[in-house]
């Protein structure tokens, strides 16, 4: 068998593969971001015609780079930005408009429509989470009613759906020369469409947005020994490998920390922040402000599911420091700025831009900067932006000890964000517990290769998975108990502070 496994890792701002060895180091990278299209304030756009062409470069810079060629993979496995809805033609290949990103707050109407009409309490049943402008259903209903000619061709069997997952494996395995259109449960159970007990796309939950259920992929397993397909020789790996690999971005950063036991969880510092703690074999509904989501299915085994807390706008209001009111040249600036003040000065900042997610689920809220005074500089802001992906956290944390009642000692985390020592010192201080940080921080991209390569039998059982993961870093709480539930008060007193800003 060959040595490696390959993983296309679509995240929100860029593009990588990634190749992994038996023990889980990197043998190969490269990554590409792609352009963030914001046609207006809400609207967030990606253009899936770049994704897939910098997916393709960073396929062959990567293999070309490690010295490796398809042949070296014994199977390859991808993971993407969940919820991102492309709808393109498979007669044409072209994408009929840009891909609608989970961040897009266009469909807000639709959301609170279904809300009104009594239908959300049966999506919140048959696909566990809440009507909200985040989940793909509506993106899609919205392409169905505004784009021309995507209705009658999505009756026709021509426009179809896919997450960025199925856009890519179609593309890799063919496109309009025979490409799959396919996806995984925990992609189809971020799109309000699926029930999460058959684990297959639901007539009601179609009928609430119109859409055509021949638009959908065909789910199958996130850990697929027969395979989704098998790349081209003509394409970017140059090569035939069989795809047998698909996640969520979060789902799979739950695979690569090896969070596969009940009760284990983890938090990823990305764009936004994804906490997901393992609820076994079991269904559990959150009282509290969480999505139930599927965790993972591997081959013909029970799904597993898992609670979630989503949080919009946490790496993404570091790039806001940076682009939008320029105070710091790049994300990492952003650490040295905030150590210049040993506190935030009083400034809580709430980064709502997408309304909040969990626990709160506001659409009508919007960012909020509070507690300002004079003696206020640069610092004191880039300080309350790690302060608030902190808070952020903490209050899904709570959310999650309240509905499992599983008290967390030590929190697993990962994303571009922890590579900032000072917020996840800052995180170890807001919540009181332990936090944890592996040697290998690319866990989502970890998690798409072992996925992929269980699935061939290049790793055999979950024990080995486990074997592979090392602590490369901790933090300890340095905060008393005091100064821990003072700021947290005042942070929720800033939160308030954001709700009801829109109709
Ligand atoms: P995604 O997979 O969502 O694209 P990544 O895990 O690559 O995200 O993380 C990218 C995010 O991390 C960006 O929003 C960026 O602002 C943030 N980031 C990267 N490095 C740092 C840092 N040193 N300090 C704070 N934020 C950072």
């Amino acid at each position: 068998m060959a040595d490696f496994v390959g993983a296309v890792d679509q995240g929100t701002t860029s593009s990588r593969f990634m190749i992994f060895d038996h023990e889980g180091n990197e043998r190969g990278k490269y990554q590409l971001e792609h352009e963030q299209i914001l046609p207006q304030a809400g609207w967030v756009e990606h253009n899936p015609v770049e994704i897939w062409e910098r997916t393709s470069s960073v396929i062959k810079t990567a293999l070309g780079r490690a010295g490796l060629q398809s042949s070296d993979l014994a199977a390859l496995g991808i993971t993407n930005q969940r919820e991102t809805a492309v709808v393109w033609d498979r007669t044409t290949g072209r994408p009929y408009y840009n891909a609608i990103v989970w961040q897009d707050t266009r469909t807000d109407r639709i959301a609170s429509k279904l809300d009104r009409e009594g239908k959300g309490d049966v999506i919140r049943r048959k696909a566990g989470i809440p009507p909200a402008t985040y989940f793909s259903a509506g993106k899609v209903q919205w392409i169905l009613e505004n784009v021309d000619g995507v209705r009658a061709a999505a009756e026709r069997g021509d426009a179809v759906f896919g997450n960025t997952d199925s856009w890519l494996l179609w593309n890799l395995t063919g496109g309009t020369d025979g490409g799959v259109h396919v996806t995984d449960p925990t992609n189809a159970s971020r799109t309000m469409l699926m029930d999460l007990e058959t684990l297959d796309w639901d007539d009601e939950l179609l009928s609430f947005f119109d859409i055509p259920r021949q638009m959908l992929p065909e789910i199958k397993p996130s850990s697929c020994p027969t395979g989704y397909g098998t790349t081209l020789r003509t394409g970017p790996l140059a090569g035939e490998v069989l795809l047998t690999g698909d996640l969520g971005d979060q789902q799979a950063a739950m695979v690569g920390q090896v969070c596969l036991a009940p009760g284990e969880a983890k938090n990823t510092y990305g764009t936004g922040n994804f906490m997901l703690l393992n609820t076994g074999e079991e269904l559990v509904r959150s009282e509290s402000g969480l999505l139930t989501t599927v965790c993972y299915q591997f081959g013909d085994a029970k799904p597993v599911y898992a609670l979630e807390g989503s949080i919009a706008v946490t790496g993404s209001a570091v790039q806001w420091l940076r682009d939008q009111l320029g105070i710091i040249s790049g994300a990492a600036q952003s650490e040295a700025l905030a150590r210049q003040v040993p506190d935030s000065g009083g400034v809580y900042f709430v980064p709502a831009f997408s309304g909040l997610f969990a626990p709160y689920w506001r659409s009508d809220a919007r960012g909020a900067i509070v507690g300002l005074s004079r003696f206020n500089t640069n610092a004191h802001l880039a300080r309350a932006t790690l302060e608030a992906i902190c808070y952020q956290s903490k209050d899904v944390v709570d959310a999650m000890e309240k509905d499992s009642g599983v008290h967390l000692e030590v929190l697993k985390v990962d994303g571009g964000v922890t590579a900032n020592d000072l917020c996840m010192q800052i995180q170890a201080d807001v919540l009181g517990v332990e936090v944890s940080k592996p040697v290998v921080a690319e866990t989502t991209a970890l998690g798409a290769a072992y996925a992929a390569g269980l699935a061939v039998g290049f790793w055999k059982d979950t024990d080995e998975l486990r074997q592979n993961w090392n602590e490369d870093r901790r933090w300890s709480p340095a905060w008393d108990d005091t100064q821990r539930s003072e700021g947290h008060a005042q942070w929720k007193k800033a939160v308030d502070r954001t709700l009801d800003w829109v109709d």
